[in-house]
């Protein structure tokens, strides 16, 4: 029986095609990996009629969600998660934080044993008994798998690219960290792995809400001031709420690559960003210009703000996070964009 290890990866949208790339690319060289990389890919019908998972197969690209790069050719379609991972010795998790409970459910009992888990998801989860839980908890309650994540400054277009950046891999087990760089590393995608994952986690789902509030001072045309006070204000905010939801995280972790870069990235070019810039400048709904703007991609931001948004109602600690509670109140049409800043004049930094 082959001893070589499987990777398979759950999600095909942008990032996920992206990392793909990288993946399908690094077990060719790595002797103890198949060749073969299963993405499962949410199937649908595209503009001129052809399957998605079909013309991945033929053409190998991703021609909705990643258009112009080529996947390796050992990197191969399949549309049942079931099909795609039950061989896998490790899982990617990477698709919009909204469809992973339910896509997850028909994988439950179905894994290899000792198969383990790397999330590559932004956003938290409502459990039906309140709070918040982290995505990679959740997808742990669900597998029974251990699940380690990547976050960074990372915009999949650029990292598709193959332009330098940096990521993080916050572990979960120390016997996987070479594993987990081995898979992801390359010259121009540079991994460092900490032991502080819950911190990696809050801030790669944290920072797509200051996100949210970057566009909204670009489309108020407030200048690069006002935007480096959001930002930094954001990382205040990203810092106090990990302090008092995951006492324990390191401050060093938010200097890493998922902390203050993927924030910084986030504000100056993200999906994010751009979405909420529009909706100050054009006046439609976040939904509206999302299904015009992405063609099928998703945000993360306005979910995120609304996620941490309940926990901080039912903890009555909307005074302490400001930010949050301002971008999280626009989003929902509650405010008017304008007033960000006047919420934010009175922050709990400048008391
Ligand atoms: P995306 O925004 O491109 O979303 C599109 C994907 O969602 C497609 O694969 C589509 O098939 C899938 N989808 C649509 N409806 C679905 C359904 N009902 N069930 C299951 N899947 C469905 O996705 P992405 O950019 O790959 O983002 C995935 C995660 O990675 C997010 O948490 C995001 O924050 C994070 N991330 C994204 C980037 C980036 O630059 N795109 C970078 C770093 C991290
Ligand atoms: P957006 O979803 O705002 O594009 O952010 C992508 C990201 O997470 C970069 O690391």
């Amino acid at each position: 029986m082959s001893t070589k290890k499987n990777v398979a990866i759950i999600g095909s949208g942008n990032w996920g095609s992206a990392i793909a790339r990288i993946v399908g690319d690094n077990v060719k060289k790595l002797p103890s990996y198949h060749d073969i990389v299963k993405i499962w890919v949410y199937e649908e019908t595209l503009k001129d009629g052809r399957k998605l998972s079909e013309v991945i197969n033929e053409e190998h690209e991703n021609v909705k969600y990643l258009p112009g790069y080529k996947f390796p050719s050992n990197v191969v379609a399949v549309t049942d998660i079931v099909e795609a991972s039950k061989d896998a010795d490790i899982l990617v998790f990477v698709m919009p934080h909204q469809f992973l409970e339910r896509s997850l459910l028909p994988l439950k009992g179905k894994l290899k044993p000792g198969a383990f888990g790397v999330s590559l998801i932004k956003g938290f989860h409502i459990p039906p008994g309140g709070g918040i839980r982290l995505i990679s908890c959740l997808i742990n309650e669900i597998l029974d798998i251990t699940v380690h994540v990547l976050m960074g400054a990372n915009l999949a277009p650029e990292v598709a690219e193959g332009k330098f950046c940096e990521t993080t891999i916050g572990v979960r087990d120390i016997n996987h960290m070479k594993s987990m760089k081995d898979l992801f590393q390359t010259d121009n995608f540079r991994v460092v792995v900490v032991d502080d994952a819950d911190a990696v986690e809050v801030c790669g789902a944290l920072k797509n809400i200051v996100g949210v509030g970057a566009g909204f001072v670009d489309g108020l045309g407030y200048g690069d001031n006002t935007k480096a006070a959001v930002i930094r204000l954001g990382l205040m905010e990203m810092i106090k709420f990990t302090e008092v939801f995951y006492p324990g995280a390191k401050l060093s972790t938010f200097f890493e690559s998922c902390g203050v870069a993927d924030l910084v990235t986030t504000c100056y070019g993200g999906r994010n960003r751009r979405v909420a810039e529009a909706v100050v400048k054009h006046g439609k709904s976040i939904a509206t210009l999302e299904k015009e703007m992405l063609d099928g991609q998703r945000l993360q931001g306005p979910e995120t703000a609304a996620e941490v948004n309940y926990m901080l109602k039912e903890k009555q600690m909307e005074a302490r996070f400001p930010l949050f509670t301002a971008i999280h109140r626009i989003c929902e049409q509650e405010l008017p964009p304008s007033e960000m800043i006047d919420c934010i004049k009175v922050h709990p930094e400048h008391l």
